[in-house]
């Protein structure tokens, strides 16, 4: 049996450790509002559709839905979860300042 080794560090995962899935999803989520009066809403429909016969059907299936999955170490894990997008935040606690992720 291989050691399993994480995909975010690289690093190998002692004998017996765990090992953590990330999955992530996204998808379009369309929210029903289409600009403009009637006729002008199915000149957008009809725009739209001919845009889509135009564009290659994989990137059309990558616009409208993804997903991966990464097997990864729990420190790794915890990372992520902390901040998936890994962006700097000010982060609040009981209405006090706490602090900024980095
Ligand atoms: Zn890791």
């Amino acid at each position: 049996m291989s050691n399993f080794k994480c995909q975010c560090c690289d690093q190998e995962n002692p004998p017996g450790g765990l090992k953590y899935v990330v999955e992530i999803k996204s998808f379009a989520d369309f929210e029903g509002y289409i600009e403009g009066n009637d006729g002008e809403a199915e000149s957008s429909v009809n725009d739209l559709l001919m845009y889509m016969d135009d564009i290659d059907q994989q990137v059309l299936e990558d616009d409208v839905y993804q997903e991966m999955r990464f097997t990864v170490c729990k420190d790794c894990r915890d990372k992520f979860l902390k901040n998936p997008f890994q962006i700097y935040k000010e982060y609040f606690y009981k209405e006090e300042f706490r602090g900024t992720l980095h």
